[in-house]
């Protein structure tokens, strides 16, 4: 029999219309200045919110903002709830706390179709250590709970696991699109599929790397940490990133890659500088004569060329971590390449990591990709293969045909 994590769309709209459901929600924003500067995680949570509203539900919200050790007002989530009331189009109740007589009596007065936000869950320490007695006392709130926080679903805390101990639990539907999307480009994707790892450490990314050994058609590895893997090549890679301790595990996975007959692109040139700032004179050098006193920051027009035949010709791209010092606007070139050929890519394309999200979203490419995960940790986790704790403890829903 075939199963799939239960969602809200598995719970009956009789169990939904009157029920207090505990919504775990990623509203960990960006503030600048005290005002928030970016709201992305707000609407991204807007479905599953509006759809309990729809159902006449009584919405009660948690989530974390940053990572207050205790109570600080600085990270209390009443501007956030603002703003969500604002998106909603209706008030929404901030509670100046998780558990205790306040957050009871509130959520025993909140009216179905209405929407309730607790403060910030890091304000008790039993949030990040998983306390059960914490986790049954927000669990108490209600009778349902909902994961729609997939940036922290690779945590196991009280809000994100624990209380799923205490209640009936089902994915919102930003998590069932991460599974789904996630889920499918490496269990049963379109081929070829294409994998495009980058970004600055190898340590990061060696578990994801080795994890897609022969289920991979091609892999690129580009990035600051390609210039390990050259290092372990016996190339000269001048002053530019590299992990002097994994230079004997990347050269093992090179020759995995060879038993298992993955294709390994690695970059053929690059943009180097001498000095690690945007304005540094830069040239192009093939990746065999980097200078001694070289850093590599960006990947020139042969690997972009390159990987972008790859990506056109793919089934599905999965890319995670940026091709160059993005962040620096003369060395985003070859980042921008790969996001626009993935653009045009009539394949399936998913985009896991914050660093290549955000590269994403600078390029203005977010609407042209299948699927952009708001996940980095998590999508990492998932994409290696492992569990996650605040997945695992959702209810399965069999299928029977
Ligand atoms: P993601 O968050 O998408 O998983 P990572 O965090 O692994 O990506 O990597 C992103 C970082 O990698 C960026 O800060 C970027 O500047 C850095 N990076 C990419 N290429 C290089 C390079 N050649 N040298 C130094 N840092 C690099
Ligand atoms: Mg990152």
């Amino acid at each position: 029999m075939e199963f799939h994590k239960c969602s809200i769309l598995d719970v009956s709209p009789q169990q939904l219309a009157g029920g207090a459901v505990l919504v775990r929600v990623d509203f960990n924003v960006p503030f600048e200045h005290g005002v928030i500067s970016d709201d992305a995680r707000i609407r991204a949570a807007l479905p599953t919110i509006q759809y309990l509203i729809e159902k006449q539900s009584k919405v009660i919200l948690m989530s974390h903002l940053g990572q207050p050790k205790s109570p600080d007002l600085a990270f209390s989530l009443a501007p956030v709830a603002k703003r969500l009331g604002e998106l909603l189009g209706q008030p929404v109740q901030f509670v100046s706390e998780c558990v205790g007589e306040v957050a009871t009596a509130a959520a025993n007065a909140l009216q179905p179709g209405h929407v309730m936000m607790l403060e910030n869950v890091r304000f008790y320490p039993g949030e990040t250590k998983n306390d059960p007695q914490f986790a049954q006392a927000l669990a108490s709130l209600g009778t349902l709970f909902v994961q729609d926080a997939f940036g922290t679903a690779h945590r196991a805390h009280a809000s994100t696991a624990g209380v799923a101990a205490y209640l009936p639990s089902v994915s919102g539907f930003l998590v069932q699109k991460e599974l789904e999307f996630l889920g499918n480009a490496i269990q049963s994707p379109q081929r070829p599929l294409v994998a495009i790892i980058g970004g600055s450490k190898v340590s990061s990314k060696i578990g994801v790397l080795k994890s897609m050994l022969g289920k991979v058609d091609t892999l690129v590895i580009g990035g600051g940490m390609a210039f390990t893997f050259f290092k372990s090549m016996g190339y000269e890679i001048g002053k530019s990133l590299c992990e002097s301790d994994k230079l004997g595990e990347a050269a093992a996975f090179l020759d995995q890659a060879k038993q298992t007959q993955t294709r390994v692109i690695l970059p053929l040139d690059q943009i180097v500088v001498r000095e690690f700032n945007n304005d540094a004179p830069s040239a192009l050098v093939d990746v065999r004569s980097i200078p001694a006193d070289g850093i590599g920051v960006d990947a020139g027009p042969q690997t972009v060329a390159m990987v972008r035949e790859a990506v056109l010709n793919a089934g599905t791209v999965l890319w995670n971590g940026p091709l160059g010092v993005f962040e620096m606007s003369n060395f985003a070139k070859g980042t921008f390449a790969v996001a626009q050929a993935m653009a045009e890519a009539k394949g399936v394309t998913i985009v896991g990591g914050g660093d290549s999200a955000s590269a994403i979203a600078k390029a203005g490419l977010v609407d042209k990709m299948t699927h952009v995960s708001t996940g980095g940790g998590a999508s990492l986790t998932f994409l290696e293969g492992h569990d996650l704790p605040g997945i695992s403890i959702l209810e399965d829903c069999y299928v029977t045909r």
